[in-house]
């Protein structure tokens, strides 16, 4: 009998919550109804859930993309290292290329010096020639003699000659050697080239992707901005909705037959130590899913264990177990009152005690659907729940 009474005042309030979302509803604000402000808030966080998707994956694509660019910066800073390499190289062989220049330039000069000299040994040879030889003839002491300055003048020449010939045969060495080092140089410089191609090849495709880059960091802006929009429509829409919700309930009461106030105010408090009162009763609008939920009482966090008390003098209904609310008591007031308290650690009542108000019934806990110890207590005024609040 008394299990079955309690579960009507379970399905009275869970009826009281569909009748309540199918009701008709007068204009919530100036302009929105309570189904439009629902249907436009739903749609709004599909919307938003949608944005967030696509900026998850936006941002995947962006990550990727930074990975890849990084890489080709790094394939470019190895390809410079690279350039840098082959340039110090190419500046050695072209320091070699300028000292072979030099020593050419210094045979040269040689040779032409030397050149000259000779001309002038065999300008005085054959320019004067006659007169030379004969007056080399004429002096000389007899032919021995002429024939010995002829020889000294041949070896003299023989010997510029050969200095020449020297010269020339350095110059050439010196010129083979330079011919080798331009050609390793040219080389290098050949490589260099490809390396210049490959580096700029990748940096264009660099460029391309911070393009890329670019272009997803702005989608990303776009739909965070997207994001923000939707949530401070979202605050807005929720406040609106909850006063809409707030004026339609107590337009609901007003018009009630139930008794506003039973208990002329003078219920106990159901925590022995606690007044902190963590969440209301009424609506709420779940901050995540915008799910709105209806709250059938009051929840008072308090420390486990602590005393749970009587809000009046009463026979306890139940005090049992439900996966809702835990360990949980009803106690009936007479006049249609009866009052709830759920999710206790501990039970010191039973079904049919009297209670006092102000007798410990209970500890206080955090069984059944519960994040953490608290009271939930709920005053039901025949079968309907009411604002416990309004009744201490
Ligand atoms: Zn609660």
């Amino acid at each position: 009998m008394r299990l079955k009474k309690v579960a009507a005042v379970f399905l009275a309030a869970a009826v009281s919550l569909s009748a309540f979302s199918n009701a008709v509803v007068p204009k919530a604000d100036a302009s929105k109804s309570i189904e439009d402000l629902r249907k436009e808030l739903a749609e709004n966080t599909k919307k938003k859930q949608e944005a967030i998707k696509e900026k998850v994956s936006k941002q995947t694509e962006l990550n990727s993309a930074v990975d890849k660019k990084n890489d080709l910066d790094i394939q470019i800073a190895a390809l410079e290292a690279d350039i840098d390499d082959i340039d110090d190289v190419v500046r050695d062989k072209q320091a070699e290329i300028d000292e072979k220049n030099k020593q050419i330039k210094e045979l040269d000069s040689q040779i032409d010096k030397n050149k000259d000299l000779l001309k002038e040994r065999m300008k005085v040879m054959y320019e004067n020639g006659n007169v030379t030889y004969l007056e080399m003839i004429f002096e000389a002491k007899g032919l021995s003699d002429l024939f010995t300055r002829i020889a000294v003048i041949r070896d003299i020449v023989s010997h510029d000659r050969e200095l020449i010939q020297s010269y020339v045969d350095a110059k050439e060495t010196i010129e083979d050697a330079k011919a080798t080092v331009e050609k390793e140089k040219a080389e290098q410089d050949e490589a260099k080239a490809m390396l210049v191609d490959k580096k700029a090849d990748i940096e264009k495709k660099s460029a391309e992707r911070d393009k890329i880059i670019q272009t997803l960091k702005s989608q990303i802006d776009e739909l965070e901005k997207f994001e923000a929009e939707s949530e401070k429509y979202e605050k807005q829409a929720k406040e609106e909705l909850q006063r809409a919700l707030a004026e339609q309930e107590a337009k609901k009461k007003s018009s009630s037959s139930a008794p506003a106030k039973v208990g002329n105010g003078d219920f106990c408090w159901p925590s022995a130590t606690s007044t902190r009162v963590t969440s209301k009763y009424g609506y709420r609008i779940h901050p995540i899913s915008n799910v709105e939920k209806f709250h059938s009482g009051i929840d008072i966090a308090a420390e486990q264990g602590t005393n749970v008390l009587a809000a009046q003098d009463g026979t306890v209904v139940t005090a049992g177990w439900n996966n809702g609310y835990g360990y949980y008591i009803t106690i009936n007031h007479g006049g249609g009152v009866v009052t709830l308290y759920g999710h206790n650690s501990k039970l010191l009542v039973s079904a049919g005690d009297e209670v006092k108000k102000g007798q410990v019934i209970a500890k206080v806990g955090s069984t059944g659907i519960s994040t953490g110890p608290h009271i939930h207590f709920e005053v039901i005024v025949n079968g309907s729940t009411q604002d416990p609040e309004k009744y201490f």
